[in-house]
């Protein structure tokens, strides 16, 4: 197998408030396109920050999502959510949620009450991730995936573990089910730590360092918060902590279709936005209070 090269590595964009809960940092689409990261639409990451305690919890009111999913991980504080079809949770330390808006859902995106009130670090990640023209308008669903559920890779001598929220890693499968082919997984590793990953050339793949520093096949070094994308050219690479580190690694196989995106509704045409504007514009998304 060949070694799957860094094309680039990034440091954070200038943060942006979603709401005023969500403190980010847009890595796709506004340095790497929709088309280039695909599935991967959009990634907003919110750098480890920490939020004064407040009796009014911070976050982003009521909107709508059609043709894709949204994925929220919570790495430090608590994410609550509601939406129009009456679903609610909160989203813990180390959950992931997994949203299938597909035809359409109304829902708000707040921090979590208790954690609110005492404010403190806040640590996460949401990532849309793009659906088949023939599954956009498929039914709604969730799938709210709590720490202790997530599939687990342990080092050996427990020298760190991989946490696979969906697709594989040596065997094991990952907790999500998902539309397209798509790997996630978080690595938690010790100081010292290496491991090599595989994932077909052709997926669109990259790390996001969130704590630490890792160096990626013997040579490139990735700090906190930095972002590298790989190459397209091999299937194989290895991490090495150079200190205890966390990471996320996205891969996915691109979905080579036309991509029509205008704010929260990702679709394949002009048509098919205009179509998802009338009818949220008719309540077609359902209801929920501010
Ligand atoms: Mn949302």
């Amino acid at each position: 197998m060949n070694i799957k090269n860094i094309e680039r590595v990034v440091s954070p964009p200038p943060h942006h408030f979603v709401g005023d809960g969500f403190r980010v940092h847009n890595f796709i689409p506004s340095i790497f396109s929709m088309e280039r990261m695909s599935p991967f639409i959009m990634m907003d990451y919110n750098s480890k920050h920490i939020f004064p305690a407040t009796e009014n919890p911070r976050g982003v009111g009521v909107h709508p999502h059609r043709g894709f999913e949204t994925v929220s991980i919570a790495y430090k504080g608590k994410i609550a959510h509601h939406d129009s079809a009456g679903n609610s949770g909160v989203i813990e330390e180390g959950d992931v949620q997994w949203m299938t808006a597909a035809s359409g859902v109304l829902h708000k995106e707040y921090h979590e009450k208790e954690y609110s009130k005492k404010g403190g670090e806040f640590h996460m990640v949401q990532l849309w991730v793009n659906l088949p023209s023939s599954d956009k308008m498929s039914k709604p669903k969730y799938q709210s995936i709590v720490n202790h559920d997530i599939s687990k890779y342990y080092l050996p001598n427990n020298i760190g573990r991989i946490e696979i929220i969906a697709g594989e890693h040596n065997g094991i499968k990952g907790s999500a089910s998902t539309f397209t082919p798509v790997h996630l997984m978080n690595g938690y590793f010790n100081e010292g730590s290496s491991e090599t990953f595989h994932f077909p050339s052709n997926f669109n793949t990259a790390l996001l360092v969130l704590e630490g520093k890792v160096k990626i096949n013997g040579n490139q070094i990735v700090d906190t918060d930095q972002f590298a994308l790989f190459k397209n050219d091999g299937e194989t690479f290895e991490v090495t902590a150079m200190e205890q580190s966390l990471f996320l690694i996205l891969s996915g196989e691109p979905i080579n279709e036309p991509i029509a995106a205008h704010g929260p509704f990702v679709m394949n045409t002009r048509q098919e936005i205009i179509q998802a504007f009338e009818d949220f514009n008719d309540g077609k998304f359902g209801e929920l209070a501010d």
